[in-house]
């Protein structure tokens, strides 16, 4: 092994490149900060593992601009069909009765394998001129108050890298958070493993999600994964004797647990065991590292909540790393663990009631709790409001979407209007026009403001002038008369108040981003 090369100076070292590391290297991309991305794998992973995305994961692709790639690989609304040996017993939608509405564009899980959504994230980032550096493994880390040591061993060379700041997005095994001595508190489910791989299969129809959830030896399910010749295997292992993941045990339990013989099983790209694990870690923060997605809480697979919570994870850090290395006060930093662990600890307890349902009472239904939708900040320090108009929200939500027409008279969503890296103010009703000129000035590298007019649309609008045509957004937002919404760049209310407070938005902006 040879001795290190000297050590580099960058702002971020992302250690792991699945969808958490991804999320968090895309939004630093676009913020154009200087961070690299390392992987230990050779090569990229094959697995569909987490399949079921959630609609508040897909607002996030939405605001990275790789929805319509994502949702052209996945799909919605596929039927489950269930059988008790040979016998068909009947097809259910989990998500039945979900369709978008105008401040809901994604209102159901979409199926899509793991693979494909970090296959469409490192096309985003190769898009910003960046990408993971495979085979790239993190065997050391050191930090002081004011950098990150982090020794990465690449074919057998060792290269320091000295970074402002790193994030552990390593997986539930993850090296950096045993390094930096934070527990994983929780339990190991070792009687509840599930065999899961993906196969081809002949001799089944690739329009139903195929389930035999009545065996006595557990479930079986075979799902197909759209835009490939794939199905995902899931299959309840309840004996020690099932054996080691391979095509031929796969096989025998499809054999023993359908009682169809024309099933034929061939050509895998991934077989595994897993074990349920049900842990989280007590902090997400140790000085300047950070802990982000499994690397922080591992969950039940039951009800798709995994990959989802990771996104998040990374999504809520993004936004205030890129506002700490433009100079804001490093105490931004302490609100992503004081935002993301209770929600973490939160799901953890959706997932294990989930993970007892599926796989005890074998029901598969689903709650609107997956969907992430209702998840909120309201108890954050980032979260303010003051003299509230009336509205149905509340500072920490999310903010909805609304469809409205921009200044040329277009056809646009507010989501269009809050994508990118920044801030967004909404004023509508009696607006304090001069206050809002003045905080837009001021924060012009950080916000976008815009007055928000009921229709109908009148040519000769002023810039910045969206108009409410339909209601939608008096529908989701109230404050018909005297309201401003502060939205934050990860799609969160960070303000409410009446159109006499922009004093107070300037001081929310002031403390994120005065300088240190
Ligand atoms: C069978 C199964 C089904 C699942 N179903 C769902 C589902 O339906 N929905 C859902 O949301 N989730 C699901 N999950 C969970 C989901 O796959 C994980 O939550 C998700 O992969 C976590 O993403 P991550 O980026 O945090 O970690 P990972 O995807 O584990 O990525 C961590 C990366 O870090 C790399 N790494 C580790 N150590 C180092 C090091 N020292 N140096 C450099 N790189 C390193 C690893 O190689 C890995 O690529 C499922 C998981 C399984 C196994």
């Amino acid at each position: 092994m040879s001795t290190p090369t000297q050590a580099t100076d960058i702002s971020a070292l992302i250690v792991g490149a699945g969808p958490t590391g991804l999320i968090l290297a895309c939004d630093l991309a676009r913020r154009g900060l200087d961070f690299r991305i390392v992987e230990k794998a050779t090569e990229y992973a094959v697995g569909s593992r987490g399949k079921g995305m959630q609609p508040r994961s897909m607002e996030v692709l939405d605001d990275l601009g790789v929805i319509d790639r994502i949702l052209s690989y996945g799909q919605f609304h596929l039927p489950m069909r269930s059988y008790d040996g040979t016998t068909v017993l009947g097809d259910h939608d989990m998500h039945e009765g979900r369709h978008p509405t105008p401040d809901r564009p994604y209102e159901s899980t979409l199926l899509i394998p793991q693979w494909r959504v970090e296959e469409t994230l490192r096309w985003r980032l190769a898009e910003w001129g960046e990408g993971v550096e495979l085979a790239t493994e993190l065997v050391a880390i050191e930090q002081n108050e004011d950098y990150v040591t982090a020794t990465l061993q690449k074919s057998g060379t060792r290269e320091q890298v000295r970074s402002k700041y790193l994030i552990g997005a390593d997986g539930g095994h993850s090296f950096v958070r045993k390094s930096i001595n934070v527990g994983f508190e929780g339990e190991t489910w070792k009687q509840e493993r599930i065999m899961t791989g993906d196969v081809r299969v002949n001799g089944l129809d690739r329009d139903h999600w195929h389930m035999w959830p009545k065996h006595k030896d557990g479930f079986v399910a075979l799902c197909p994964l759209r835009f490939s010749e794939m199905f995902q295997f899931q299959a309840q292992v309840l004996t020690q004797e099932a054996g080691e993941p391979s095509l031929e045990t796969f096989q025998r339990i499809i054999d023993e647990r359908t009682g169809r013989i024309d099933l034929k099983l061939y050509a895998p790209t991934w077989l595994s065991l897993y074990r349920a694990n049900v842990r989280m870690v007590d902090r997400y923060r140790v000085g300047r590292i950070f802990l982000a997605g499994d690397a922080a809480h591992v969950h039940s697979p039951a009800g798709a909540m995994g990959m989802n919570t990771g996104i998040q994870d990374a999504y809520n850090l993004g936004w205030k790393l890129g506002a700490v290395l433009n100079r804001a006060k490093e105490s931004l930093l302490d609100t992503y663990e004081h935002e993301r662990m209770p929600i973490a600890a939160s799901l953890l307890g959706l997932s294990t009631r989930l993970h007892q349902q599926t796989f005890k009472d074998r029901e598969m239904r689903r709650g609107e709790e997956v969907l992430q939708l209702g998840l909120n900040y309201r108890g954050s320090s980032l979260s303010w409001q003051d003299d509230a108009p009336t509205t149905p929200l509340q500072a920490g939500d999310r903010a909805p979407d609304a469809p409205l027409l921009d200044t040329d008279g277009s056809r646009v969503r507010l989501f269009d209007i809050f994508r990118g890296p920044r801030f967004t103010l909404l004023s509508r009703g009696r607006h304090d026009l001069q206050g809002l000129i003045r905080v837009g000035e001021r924060f012009k590298q950080h916000l976008h403001a815009y007055t928000i007019e009921n229709g109908p649309f009148q040519a000769a609008a002023r810039n910045n002038q969206l108009v409410d045509d339909q209601g939608h957004v008096l529908r989701a937002y109230g404050g018909e008369n005297d309201a401003v919404f502060l939205i934050r760049p990860d799609g969160y209310i960070g303000f409410i108040g009446g159109s006499k407070s922009i004093g107070f938005v300037e001081s929310y902006l002031d403390q994120l981003h005065r300088e240190r």
